[in-house]
């Protein structure tokens, strides 16, 4: 089997991102999303992200062009569904939704069709279990900003078809991302490490160990990481990570992931990191 032509499903943060990394690496993509002005937004922000790559000369004019060229657009989920080889499902992260969408997708599209999620969270396997065909589901979990980001996490669950892990690696290397392979279980690799990195580095914070900025500077200028545990904190937003903290502690049953104390006080007082002006930082 051959993915040629690949659906993106959610037009917004994430699917318009993905929808312009298929474009520009020569697949045939079809964006979806509710209603045409949520759908015309998504192809403004892609038009706006290919401008700027022209406008730094990372992009040839005639690259932007041919990319644009191979992004059609709708909002019929079963005219898309029907006439793809993989559908990237990138709507927001509701396990109800999620599988709704799926039964809709699978009821139109042939049974040869590869079916990804971009879930940064929820069980490949619980969203498959909606299916009749599970084994034809892989998470595919791109990283914002989708046209930046190298990293795609391949999620793939006990029943899912080795021939669509490697066919979903090789369409992630054709985006010009680094594949890794994961299996299905919370947090996947990225969100576990990350998060727990960024819990340890408030307990130390906590505990006064040094300041929130040598605290980054030690993992910036030490690890060479770009951006230290607490900015990077600031940035995600202080409850975006609380959420995944709490769930990450209740499904793993690991103390490491126990939301500290700071983190819950913080977002208590509405401090959630740059989005509100002050996290544990002042922006
Ligand atoms: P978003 O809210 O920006 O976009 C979701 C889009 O899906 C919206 O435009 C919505 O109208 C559309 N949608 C809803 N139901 C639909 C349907 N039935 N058919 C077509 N479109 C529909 O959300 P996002 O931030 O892009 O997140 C999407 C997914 O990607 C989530 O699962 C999220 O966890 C995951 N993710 C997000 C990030 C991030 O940084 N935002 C990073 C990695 C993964």
């Amino acid at each position: 089997m051959e993915i040629e032509r690949i659906g993106v499903v959610g037009a917004g943060t994430m699917g318009h991102g993905i929808a312009q990394v298929a474009a520009q690496a020569g697949f045939d993509t079809r964006l979806c999303d509710v209603n045409e002005d949520l759908v015309g937004a998504g192809l403004d922000r892609i038009r706006a992200n290919l401008d700027k790559g022209v406008e730094l000369g990372k992009l040839a004019a005639e690259d932007r062009e041919a990319a644009l060229g191979r992004i059609s657009t709708t909002t019929d989920l079963g005219e898309l569904s029907a006439a793809i080889d993989l559908v990237i499902e990138a709507v927001p992260e509701s396990l109800e939704l999620k599988r709704a969408t799926f039964e809709r997708i699978e009821s139109h599209c042939p049974p040869g069709t590869m079916l990804a999620t971009n879930t940064s969270s929820l069980s490949i396997a619980v969203i498959a279990a909606a299916l009749s065909d599970p084994g034809r589901l892989v998470g595919m979990h791109f990283f914002n900003p989708v046209h930046v980001m190298r990293l795609i996490e391949i999620v793939r669950h006990e029943g899912t078809r080795s021939e669509f892990v490697d066919l979903a690696v090789g369409v992630g290397e054709r985006m010009g991302k680094t594949p890794i392979v994961v299996n299905d279980v919370p947090g996947f690799a990225s969100s576990r490490l990350g998060v727990v990195l960024g819990l340890e580095a408030m307990r130390m914070l906590e505990q006064g160990v040094a300041s929130a900025q040598d605290i980054d500077t030690a993992m910036e200028l030490g690890y060479r990481h770009p951006m230290g545990p607490l900015k990077l904190t600031d940035l995600v937003g202080l409850d975006v990570r609380l959420a995944i903290a709490r769930y990450l502690h209740e499904e793993l049953e690991s103390e490491a992931f126990r939301p500290p104390e700071i983190l819950e006080r913080l977002v208590d007082e509405g401090h959630l990191g740059k989005k509100a002006g002050r996290g544990f930082y002042e922006w």
